[in-house]
């Protein structure tokens, strides 16, 4: 029988933290008393997480273990969770205890309530550098200005989503993949849950900065079509100016005054950079359709672990 709720867990080198959250977790999903599994997505780890998870799925009847071939990164491992989840509503939790699991009971109510998905929206976070905490900020809103005002701000991956939304974003086949965009994307009934994010329970962040910005470029390229157009603006500022210093030295040059050519190398350098910059925004969009039209599957899986049916191959789109 399909269970009511499947929770989705990505675990990169958690090894501190596995066994407490796997408890919080457990305690929480218990007092629903309804039937659930939990899929742990071990992605690639190199500590004792792909040991301690097959562990788990040995005592606990309801864990569920995907083991990727190798790192392949947070959104992958998430997404491999949605493909391989059987559940009516879907949890997203990152295995740190960042996220309360404690939570997800109120995001059940809610569901059950009509809401098709419910996010997490983060009130503050703990434990977070002060430059993160700027940056995230500053990102969120220049991304809503970019891509629309879909996008609901301060939220993670943390949810809960009804079958009907799942059903939409595994279908989604892109690579540059930024889940929260594509689930508000998505449409559908969407409620915030403002909550406080906690400090990570053990172990550092997996996310470090250059992670950080592919996830954040990920964010603006795949939800807008804006910066392929600023080229095209700057384009015509420039123009603007070019036409302006011709007219200006000409007319300069028929009164018979000194001319004003001294402006022309700061112009040319700015003239250059301006055209450098555009080349870059046009490579940063070409490099992801290249990657798309590659057309490679999302993830490699090495073995699962605890799934009673076989694995929905066509779904996940693994050719190996
Ligand atoms: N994670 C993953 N693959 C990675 C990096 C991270 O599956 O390559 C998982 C990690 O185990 C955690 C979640 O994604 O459950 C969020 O990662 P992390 O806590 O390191 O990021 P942060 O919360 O600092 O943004
Ligand atoms: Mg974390």
């Amino acid at each position: 029988m399909n269970p009511v709720y499947s929770v989705v867990v990505p675990c990169y080198n958690e090894e501190d933290c596995l066994l407490q959250t796997h408890a919080r977790l457990s305690a929480a999903m218990q007092g629903m008393d309804e039937p659930y599994e939990i899929i742990y997505i071990n992605d690639g780890s190199r500590d004792k997480t792909p040991a301690m998870l097959d562990d788990l799925a040995a005592r606990d009847a309801r864990v569920r273990v995907i083991h990727f071939a190798r790192n392949a990164g947070h959104q992958m491992a998430v997404s491999a969770g949605l493909d391989y989840a059987a559940g009516q509503a879907v949890v997203i939790i990152d295995a740190d205890l960042q996220d309360p699991p404690e939570l997800i009971p109120e995001m059940a109510a809610r569901w059950k309530a009509g809401a098709q998905v419910v996010y997490g929206q983060r009130r503050k976070r703990a434990g977070e550098s002060r430059f993160k905490e700027l940056t995230a900020r500053w990102y969120y809103r220049v991304l809503r200005r970019l891509a629309g005002d879909a996008f609901p701000e301060d939220t993670g991956d943390f949810r809960l989503a009804d079958r009907a939304v799942v059903d939409v974003v595994t279908s989604m086949p892109e690579h540059a993949r930024y889940l929260r965009g594509m689930f508000s994307w998505a449409g559908f009934r969407q409620e915030a849950l403002p909550y406080d994010r906690d400090a990570r329970f053990a172990g550092q962040t997996h996310y470090p900065l250059k992670k950080m910005l592919r996830l954040a470029a990920n964010g603006i390229l795949s939800f807008s079509e804006k910066p392929l157009l600023w080229p095209l603006w700057c384009g015509l500022i420039w123009l603007a100016v070019a036409v302006g210093m011709v007219v200006k030295l000409l007319v300069r040059h028929l009164l018979g005054w000194s001319n004003a050519a001294l402006l022309v190398p700061f112009l040319l350098v700015l003239g250059i950079g301006s055209v450098l910059v555009s080349l870059g925004i046009l490579g940063a969009y070409l490099a992801r359709v290249y990657e798309e039209v590659k057309g490679r599957p999302l993830y490699v899986v090495a073995r699962t672990v605890g799934f009673s049916q076989p694995p929905p191959i066509d779904k996940a789109r693994i050719k190996a």
